[in-house]
């Protein structure tokens, strides 16, 4: 069977959501113009920005470089990977094609990890809140430290935009869970124009927000992507919330393909409308001992108030 688009070579993949059968070459193509059409849709970055992309080392963050450095001026750009530290889980095999792609390019790489900014691993913190009996998930912790830390170096460094790999499956994931909670001011602030709540926040950007984690995965895999065998052992302990609601948003996306498009589409638009009639909201407060953004109403911001639980910081 010939590809859809080009009529010429062989179809190797059914995009189940448009219902078309597209060659390597097609797909690739597709995904990327994607991705470019939704940084013009949400004006993600200017051609002067400096960029920081926030990369952890696997297929989304590759799909994300290979773009990235192909339509925006690498000089302009840098790299930045914080190294959890999980026992059985090693990032130096994830980072190899981010340190030679970094080289090749001539973009500045930045490696550092929980470790060296807190002084305790990711596993480490892990095993002294289980001690203590604090009931939050080692996701938790890691995704709100390693943004943390990601925002202090793009803002130290001078970088306009941090740039993460998140994909349409994370981001529909993401805004379900916030409608299920009530909580309208995440949803607005996970929107690509979200207000900029705090002048120490920098702004992120999602390129990849509208791309199915699969096609992330098959488009790595045509660009000769090497897939780690080794998962990271604290993905079984993901929040069950998310757990239930990726499954459920599956099976939905199984029976009617486009699915998530479709409903991340429609939050975007929603959000937009409310933005457009929204006052402005003001600044956030600081945190008393780290002085970093926190919510209306805190005094600590909830990194502060985790790592006091479990006796990090004082
Ligand atoms: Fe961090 Fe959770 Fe991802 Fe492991 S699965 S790297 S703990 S966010
Ligand atoms: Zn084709
Ligand atoms: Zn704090």
């Amino acid at each position: 069977m010939k590809c859809d688009v080009c009529c010429v070579n062989d179809a190797i993949i059914l995009q189940r959501h448009t219902g078309r059968y597209l060659c390597s070459k097609c797909f690739i193509d597709d995904v990327k113009s994607r991705i470019l059409d939704e940084v013009r849709r949400y004006e993600m970055f200017r051609g002067s920005d400096k960029l920081l992309l926030a990369l952890s080392g696997g297929k989304d963050s590759f799909v994300l470089f290979d773009v990235v450095s192909s339509i925006h001026d690498v000089s302009r750009l840098g790299v930045i990977t914080v190294v959890e530290g999980i026992v059985g889980y090693s990032r130096d095999e994830d980072i190899t094609w981010i340190l030679s792609g970094c080289k090749e390019l001539g973009v500045d790489y930045i490696k550092t990890s929980i470790k060296d900014e807190l002084g305790f691993s990711l596993t480490e913190l892990v095993d002294l809140s289980n001690k203590l009996g604090v009931d939050v998930s080692p996701c938790t912790y890691c995704g709100m430290i390693r943004r943390r830390i990601i925002n202090k170096y793009a803002r130290e460094l001078g970088y306009d935009k941090v740039v993460t790999a998140h994909n349409l499956d994370d981001e529909s994931q993401t805004a379900l869970i916030n409608i299920l909670r009530g909580d309208l001011s995440r949803l607005i602030q996970s929107h690509p124009k979200g207000p900029k709540l705090s002048p120490l926040f920098i702004r992120r950007v999602k390129p990849l927000r509208k791309i199915y984690e699969w096609e992330c995965a098959l488009y790595a895999y045509l660009r000769g992507f090497k897939f780690q065998e080794v998962e990271c052992p604290y993905i079984t302990t993901r929040p069950t919330l998310r757990a239930k609601v990726r499954e459920y948003l599956y099976r939905l996306e199984a029976v009617k393909p486009g699915t998530l498009l479709r409903f991340l589409n429609i939050i975007d638009d929603l959000v937009m409308k409310f933005l457009e009639n929204a006052n402005r909201l003001p600044d956030l407060p600081t945190c008393r001992l780290c002085g970093e953004p926190t919510a209306y109403n805190r005094s600590l911001c909830k990194t502060c108030e985790l790592l006091t639980r479990v006796g990090v910081i004082r």
